[in-house]
Order: structure tokens, then sequence, then C-alpha cells
């Protein structure tokens, strides 16, 4: 019987631990990366990488920076001038690029190119269900490498077919809060298709979705894909 007692506080040890060290790897992965609301990240590596910069308030000049389509609340020439230095290389798509200054790279899905030895991916971004981004318009989502990582950020999008083709993504940046893109467990089929070591949900707080969206994507994935709510930062 002791024995036995023995044998199971080992098993639910070892278990505990794995689980405490899964998590702690999740938390790792992501620790250089801040959520600065909607979908604006910013990634510090070797070189730093924002992404559709949008309501700036403190300093985050980068080396690349990633817009994803020309809507007002990605594609922002006044927060582009704020996050931008002297050699920053913007990635973005036509439309955009027309209301921006500095060196800009214009891009369409199925690109690939490298930007301060930054890879990058472009992928398309668009809806299936309703009418704000046409597959016609070209607009992209984006997966890069920072440090050994691949993070995919989606733009605004829906849950497409071209999910089920992206490969070792660590990261992935997904939108829950539905209305233009996709809605929190539209977000989980994706996450399930895209199989990231972490997610993280985004594109709520700002203009539509809130807390809530980001809390039910995160309960329809437990035991299946971590996900990490993240902090806004300023
Ligand atoms: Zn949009
Ligand atoms: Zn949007």
């Amino acid at each position: 019987m002791r024995k036995m007692m023995l044998c199971v506080f080992i098993f639910l040890s070892v278990m505990l631990l794995t689980t405490l060290c899964l998590a702690k790897e999740g938390t790792k992965m992501i620790e250089n990366i801040k959520w600065l609301g909607h979908d604006t990240f910013f990634i510090k590596g070797q070189k730093s990488v924002i992404t559709d910069p949008f309501k700036i308030m403190g300093d985050y000049k980068a080396d690349v920076i990633l817009i994803t389509h020309e809507h007002y609340d990605h594609c922002v020439p006044e927060d582009v001038k704020k996050v931008q230095k002297k050699d920053s290389i913007i990635v973005t798509t036509a439309d955009c690029a027309k209301k921006l200054s500095g060196e800009i790279k214009i891009v369409k899905p199925g690109d690939k190119i490298t930007v301060h030895g930054i890879e990058v991916e472009v992928v398309p971004a668009y809806n299936t269900n309703k009418k704000f981004h046409p597959k016609d318009t070209g607009w992209v989502g984006f997966i890069f490498k920072v440090d050994g990582k691949r993070i995919y950020i989606a733009g605004d999008t829906d849950y497409i077919p071209e999910m089920k083709t992206f490969k070792d993504v660590d990261i992935a940046l997904l939108p829950v809060s539905g209305t233009y893109v996709m809605t929190a467990d539209e977000a989980v089929k994706a996450a399930l298709d895209i199989k990231p070591k972490v997610a993280i949900p985004m594109h709520y707080g700002a203009i539509v979705g809130s807390e809530d969206d980001a809390k039910r994507f995160a309960d329809a994935l437990k035991g299946k894909v971590e996900v990490i709510i993240l902090k806004q930062e300023k």
C-alpha cells in the first residue's frame, strides 16, 4: 500500500513539474513581446519589429515596421512616424504605402523578403463571411522570424483555409473580436490548424471586442494550445 502511495505521489509530482515547465516555456517564449493594444506588438530581438503601430504613446523605435493593410486602425501615418528611425524599413501593401514615407517594401500575399536580417513571409488575410476585407484587395498577414522564433500576425482576417499550410509557427497573434474579423470561436479553429506553441489574442479592447472574447478564446483552447492574454502596455 505504501509503495503504491509513493508511486502515485511521484507520478503526480512529475506531472506537476512538467506542467510548470511547459507553462514557463510559453512565458519565456513571449518575454520580448509587448502588446500596445489592438494589433500593435513590439518585439525586441537583435533587431526590433513593430506591427500595425496605432495610438503609440511610448518610445518604440523599430528597425522593421510591418503593416497589414490600409485601414485607419492599422496604417496610421502619424504613428508610423513615431516608431520610425532613419534606417527603418516598412513592409506593407501598396494602398498603405501611398500614405507613408521612408524606405518601404510593397508586398502581396505569397511574397517572401528579408529586411534587416528579419525573414518575412507574406500571407493572405481576408473575410469569408463579411465584406470589410475582400480577398482581391491583397491585404496581408505576416510570418516573421525574430531571434529564431517564428511569429504569425494574422491581420484583419477570418478563419481561412490557408492557415492549415502555415508551418512551424511558434507564436500566433490572432484577432478574436468578431465584427470585422474572426470571432473568438473561429479563432479557436484557426489556432488548432496553425498549432503554435503559444497563441496570443488581439484586435479587442480598442474598437470592437473585449477581454471576454480573449478569455473565451483561452478557455476553449485549454489543454490544446497554450494561450497567453497579454496586459496592454503604454
Ligand atoms: Zn481592417
Ligand atoms: Zn482592424
